[in-house]
């Protein structure tokens, strides 16, 4: 014989373990959902440079292109449809790697007055093209960071390829400052800015603010994915503002050498 209490308390653990169990199909079901947006992207993302080439291929096997100089634009546009696939594959790879914990990075001191300047160097050609000004703006006295220096290249080329694709004329600015325990690093750039409802979703992998915009800005959408990715595992953070027709400004902080203590 069981008390009425007793009989309170079955029913109340019963009722939590029904609770729990909801929330465990919510759960899983929002995963699956995630992964079934994950997949949907991916194949959409792949599907469209592949349908081109198909299509360009076909129509050079059919004859129908005549002219020799139109045949060149039709390699040539299967050529780079080809590295837009590549792309994708690598900057999968990447985030799948970061996602599931499989990048160790190789941190030392990293100058970043050195890093950036090099970085801004090596876009010259490309901005020169557009008539775009690439300014460096660093102390000379700024504290070394401790990161993996490839990886932090990695990000910051990711922030400057954004913002020479996004803006078509004015300046691109590097600059970093030191901050509390962190340097600050910036890429500023003049272009079309973002709308901030946008804002919120810039991070997310695959999102790209669609305006029709020309076929030369190609991307894949998960270069910020990847960076954010990049800047959590150096325990660092990142952030972004915008004036839309104005520019944007991203923003990552990245520790000090000081700050690093190492395991005994
Ligand atoms: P993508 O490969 O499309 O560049 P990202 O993840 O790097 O992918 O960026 C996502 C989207 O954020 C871009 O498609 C673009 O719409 C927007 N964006 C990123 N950087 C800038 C910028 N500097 N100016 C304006 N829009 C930007």
């Amino acid at each position: 014989v069981h008390t009425s209490d007793e009989i309170n308390d079955l029913a109340q653990t019963i009722n939590t373990m029904a609770e729990k169990l909801e929330k465990v199909e919510q759960e899983r079901h929002h995963l699956e959902q995630v992964r079934n947006d994950f997949l949907a992207n991916v194949s959409h993302e792949l599907r469209t440079p592949l349908t081109a080439v198909q299509g360009f291929l076909e129509a050079l096997q059919d004859g129908l292109v005549e002219e020799e100089e139109a045949r060149q634009k039709y390699y040539a546009v299967m050529y780079s449809e080809t590295m837009q696939i590549n792309r994708l594959v690598d900057d999968l790879m990447d985030l799948m790697k970061l996602e599931n914990n499989e990048v160790t990075l190789a941190k030392f001191p990293v100058d970043v007055k050195e890093l950036l300047g090099k970085i801004a160097f090596s876009f010259h050609p490309e901005a020169e093209e557009k008539g775009i000004r690439m300014e460096v703006d660093v102390p000379d006295e700024l504290p070394k960071i401790y990161a993996d220096r490839d990886r932090v290249a990695q990000i910051i080329k990711n922030l400057v390829k954004n913002a020479l694709k996004f803006t078509e004329e004015g300046e691109i600015r590097l600059s970093a400052t030191a901050e509390e325990q962190y340097v600050r690093i910036r890429v500023t750039d003049t272009g079309v800015g973002i709308s901030a409802d946008d804002l919120n979703r810039i991070w997310e992998r695959f999102f790209k603010v669609d305006r029709g915009r020309s076929k030369k800005n190609k991307g894949t959408g998960l270069g910020l994915a990847i960076v954010k990715e990049l800047v959590e595992l150096h325990d660092g953070k990142c952030s972004v503002e915008s004036v839309p027709g104005e520019g944007s400004t991203f923003t990552v902080w990245l520790p000090t050498v000081a700050f690093y203590r190492p395991m005994t």
